[in-house]
């Protein structure tokens, strides 16, 4: 076997499909969302050396210290969001390697998305014009700050763990707006929040580990 082939059978559509079976034996059923997850080549958004292992279900490292998150948590944030309303105008909050925001971007309207470090939006915003994912609209700056220019939203995902939400993040909610953030230090937990009125209706959804979220933009 020459190492394209190999390199060819660790990313097949086989490949794929293994990954999306274990995703949904740990719960995510949502038939959009796995389709979603299906449809986006994960090996293009780790280093090649990462390739092979692109399609465990396991966090990978992208540079800067940060992590492309296991797929089976896209999969449930993602799953969070659309079962729970319309993603006709989405915010994500920590762009890393895009592969999240690719995923939304198979069922939002328009997918908006922030990063702090200047480096991993560039590679980012490589891959969503190689695969030509044009409904993804990208910024460098600090996330605790949303995107009040293009506020309201129907969605807001936060994919690093802050010790209390954002303030900001709550007011660029429509009616119904739903917040999906990973909250805590040591030991986070997942929360979906559900904008009702001036209230919000919190529902803790499970125990995980994400990078933090930080203030600031760096190069
Ligand atoms: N959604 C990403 C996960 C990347 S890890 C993916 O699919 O690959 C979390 C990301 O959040 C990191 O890239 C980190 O730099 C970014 N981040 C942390 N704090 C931030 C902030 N205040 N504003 C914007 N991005 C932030």
């Amino acid at each position: 076997m020459t190492e394209a082939q190999r390199g060819a059978g660790m990313t097949s559509a086989r490949t794929r499909e293994r990954l999306i079976g274990r995703v949904r034996e740990q719960g995510v059923r949502d038939a959009r969302t796995l389709e979603a997850l299906a449809a986006v080549p994960r090996h293009l958004f780790v280093d090649e050396a990462l390739a092979t292992r692109a399609y465990e279900d396991t966090a990978l490292p992208i540079g800067h210290g940060q992590t492309i998150s296991q797929p089976y948590i896209v999969a449930r944030m993602t799953a969070a969001l659309r079962t729970t309303g319309p993603l006709d105008k989405v915010l994500e909050i920590g762009t890393g390697s895009g592969y999240q925001a690719a995923v939304l971007a198979q069922l939002a309207g328009c997918l908006y998305t922030v990063e702090r470090v200047g480096g991993l939006l560039r590679g980012a915003r490589r891959r969503f014009q190689t695969l030509r994912l044009t409904n993804i609209v990208s910024r460098h700056s600090d996330g605790y700050e949303g995107w009040p220019e293009e506020a309201p939203f129907d969605a807001i995902m936060v994919t690093a763990a802050a010790r209390t939400v954002p303030e900001a993040l709550f007011a660029q909610l429509k009616e119904g707006g739903r917040l999906i953030v990973p909250i805590g230090a040591e030991g986070q937990e997942l929360f979906l929040y559900r904008r009702r009125g001036v209230a919000m209706v919190c529902e803790r959804l499970e125990a995980v580990n994400f990078v933090p979220l930080l203030p600031g933009e760096i190069a």
